[in-house]
């Protein structure tokens, strides 16, 4: 035992030497011991998005308060999306993790960060109802193009840590919409309506699903994916994401 250990760590420290490996956020050297793609100091950086956030998007309210302006009042009622929480506010660190997920082909971090996602996810108890996890589905094309869905994979790991089940095929993306950045968030929600749909519905009836993507924006794609999950018989949509713009 005390033998494989001492060879476990002569392979590791050895691997360092041959490979060694950068922090993904600020590209310090990180040591033999450090198992994540950050140093300390980045990891540290990881922030659960607050001390007040808003009760239905759970976007972070700058003088607190219940709700932001978008979700106050009976306006809260207009979205499908019941409620939006995050593990992680929009940062250097966490902009790392997401992008190098996203446009670097590092398909590699999904593991870390749906662990994350789950250590942080008692802090939501009230998320803790859902027996449904689905991500947010790409576009045929664009899953081409990248080789993988991104909020697929962390929905896995996730779904791994929190022992539920993950369904990555039941909701599917039926329209490659352009590129939401330029649009605000009106636009953003006419965008995403109707861009995707539920193709079993036996799956999601009487479910409560929570939807699970890299990054909360203004929620329209969420949004667009809930209103498609309850036309289908799901019975409540909640949402939780890795980082929260
Ligand atoms: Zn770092
Ligand atoms: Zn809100």
């Amino acid at each position: 035992m005390q033998t494989r250990k001492i060879l476990g760590q002569s392979v590791q420290y050895l691997l360092h030497l041959l490979f060694p490996r950068t922090c993904f956020a600020c590209g310090c050297d990180l040591s033999a011991q450090e198992n994540g793609p950050l140093c300390p100091l980045c990891t540290h950086q990881l922030k659960k998005p607050g001390p007040y956030i808003c009760k239905r998007c759970g976007v972070v309210l700058k003088s607190g308060g219940a709700s932001c302006y978008a979700c106050r009042g009976s306006k809260a009622k207009k979205y499908t999306c019941k409620m939006i929480r995050s593990a992680f506010i929009f940062n250097t660190s966490s902009r790392a993790l997401v992008h190098g997920l996203k446009y670097k082909q590092a398909d590699y971090l999904a593991a870390f960060m749906g662990e994350s996602m789950f250590k942080q996810f008692a802090q939501y108890p009230e998320l803790a109802e859902v027996n449904l996890i689905v991500p947010v589905p790409l576009h045929p094309r664009k899953l081409r193009k990248r080789g993988y869905n991104q909020s697929e994979l962390l929905a896995r790991s996730f779904s791994l840590q929190l022992g539920l089940e993950s369904n990555a095929t039941c909701l599917v993306r039926t329209r490659d919409t352009a590129s939401q950045t330029k649009l605000n968030r009106q636009g953003r929600l006419a965008n995403m309506s109707g861009a995707f749909a539920c193709i079993a519905p036996g799956v999601v009836k009487g479910k409560t699903i929570l939807l699970i993507d890299d990054v909360a924006t203004t929620g329209a794609t969420l949004e667009g994916c809930a209103r498609a999950l309850r036309q289908a018989g799901a019975k409540k949509v909640l949402a939780y994401t890795f980082a929260r713009e």
